[in-house]
């Protein structure tokens, strides 16, 4: 995927994402979309007090297998690539 086209992705990811309705939401600078590779975990978030990935429409469009992407790293983290 070349810069502009994850930079595309990145965006998409990020105006769908509902990180923000978390209970382990922490406000700070960050704008969520955690599960997307060039984001990863967040700098703010460190306690796990629920993850609502499952009910984001990012999950079902990228057929997204984790969750705790705030804590655990990005998908691609969390598999292992
Ligand atoms: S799957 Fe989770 S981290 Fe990714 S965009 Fe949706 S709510 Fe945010
Ligand atoms: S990745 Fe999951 S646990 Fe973390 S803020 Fe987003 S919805 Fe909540």
């Amino acid at each position: 995927m070349d810069p502009k086209e994850m930079e595309q992705k990145k965006q998409m990811v990020l105006s769908m994402c509902i990180c923000g309705s978390c209970p382990s939401w922490v406000a700070c600078d960050e704008k969520g979309g955690f599960c997307f590779p060039t984001i990863g975990k967040s700098n703010c978030i460190t306690e796990e007090n629920g993850c609502i990935c499952g009910g984001c429409p990012v999950t079902e469009k990228m057929g997204l297998k984790n969750m705790y992407f705030c804590t655990k790293g990005s998908e691609k983290e969390q598999l292992g690539m």
